[in-house]
């Protein structure tokens, strides 16, 4: 048994470290996604960690307490750092700083210390409690999490229970210092007291790998939706393309009974092209997005760029009660908009169409409807909002 538990101890670090190789790995191969470089430097911090305690020497205490605890500081900051950039987020950098400063000067104090019973337990208090704090500061900020989908339920759930075990643990090492002395290398043996310490411990890093491998799980989860959204936006507005129109097509709108919808388009644009350059052009059409998201933004538009300078807007629960205002409201904005830093003498307008529909009915029927109506706005001199044909 004390083989087998020995063994097992030694499996930890060496998964961690392979976990982080995985990370850093498929970070190297598709970049861009920080929140890998973050979980895998945690992953490899905590391999290293464990290393150092389990090939523990006697003579090298205060150099082994201090490497460790530092290792084990990247770890906890890591993980919870990795943690919120999966959700776009990042912690609090003063209070992250002060959090592993004052826990690493404890660390270092105790582990310069004699060997006595307050002076380790410090030295184990500090690093998990700092481990405690970054991790409820992180789930915290990911609370929405719990949710999500069935794998970041479970993945939030393994989380909340090791956090729980960890403050249990904080608890008995308060109430036992000498308990986790067990792991050390003691007389060229790593020392067990299996009655005392054998669950714990293990629990404590079975548990630890089991969120690691759904951490993984949820991250890899996370650059497969982050790419895919990649292409499903123009490149030159951010706005949604035909693919993301798709996209909001199959997943969005049934998520919503009625929708408004503004079909738009600006107005005589082949003159702006023709007198100031393409690039001009371009940049017109950039700027109009971020108009039309900032003068919406209160009822959360998809804006899709049909292509050139047409754009249809979706406001998903918006009925005609508020949208002919909203659509007037944006109208004017855009034409009282002064586009002078974009070249001299430049002003926009723009047409549209609007109307509210069921989400149920078939989008080519809409289209068709929508897309009249603004045909008529054109024909009826342009510079204006039409809701029936
Ligand atoms: P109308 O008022 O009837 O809409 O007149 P218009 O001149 O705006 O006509 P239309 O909407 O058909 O013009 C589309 C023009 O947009 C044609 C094309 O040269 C230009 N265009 C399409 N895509 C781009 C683009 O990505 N960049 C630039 N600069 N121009 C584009
Ligand atoms: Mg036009
Ligand atoms: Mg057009």
């Amino acid at each position: 048994m004390i083989d087998f538990l020995q063994a097992l101890v030694l499996a930890y670090p060496l998964t961690f470290f392979l976990m982080s190789v995985l990370l850093l790995l498929t970070y190297l191969l598709v970049g861009q996604a920080k929140y890998l470089i973050q979980l895998g430097v945690s992953f490899c911090s905590i391999s290293v960690g464990v290393t150092l305690q389990i090939i523990h020497v006697p003579s090298q205490d205060a150099l082994n307490g201090t490497l460790s605890g530092l290792f084990f500081l990247v770890f906890s900051y890591s993980l919870a750092q990795g943690i919120v950039l999966l959700e776009g987020k990042t912690l609090d950098p003063i209070l992250s700083c002060s959090i592993f400063i004052i826990a690493f000067i404890a660390r270092c104090i105790s582990s310069l210390m004699p060997h006595i019973d307050e002076y380790y337990f410090i030295s184990v208090f500090s690093v998990y409690t700092a481990l405690v704090i970054f991790l409820s500061n992180a789930l915290w900020k990911v609370k929405h999490l719990i949710l999500g989908d069935a794998l970041e339920k479970m993945w939030y759930i393994v989380i909340s229970i090791w956090l729980g075990s960890l403050i249990i643990r904080l608890g008995y090492v308060s109430y036992s210092p000498d308990m986790l002395r067990m792991l050390l290398w003691k007389t060229g043996k790593i020392s067990y007291s299996f009655e005392e310490f054998s669950v714990l411990q293990h629990l404590f890093y079975t548990m630890a790998l089991l969120f690691s491998i759904l951490t993984i799980l949820v991250a890899i989860k996370r650059l497969i939706f982050d790419i895919s959204r990649k292409t499903r936006l123009d490149g030159l507005t951010g706005a949604y393309n035909r693919i993301g129109l798709q996209y909001l097509i199959e997943f969005e709108l049934p998520k919503t009974k009625t929708m408004g919808l503004i079909m738009l388009d600006i107005d005589f644009f082949k003159s702006v092209n023709t007198r100031y350059g393409h690039p001009v052009g371009d940049a017109v059409i950039k700027e109009v997005v971020l108009l039309i998201n900032r003068n919406l933004a209160s009822v959360n538009p998809h804006t899709v760029r049909l292509g050139g300078e047409e754009f249809l807007i979706i406001l998903p629960h918006l009925t005609m009660q508020r949208l002919p205002e909203l659509a007037e409201n944006l109208r004017c904005f855009i034409e009282k908009h002064d586009f002078i830093h974009i070249a001299d003498g430049l002003s926009i307008t723009v047409s549209m169409g609007i109307g509210e529909y069921e989400s149920t009915l078939a989008f080519k029927d809409i289209y068709k409807e929508i897309d009249q109506k603004l045909a008529s706005a054109k024909k009826s001199g342009r510079n204006q909002v039409v809701e029936s044909i």
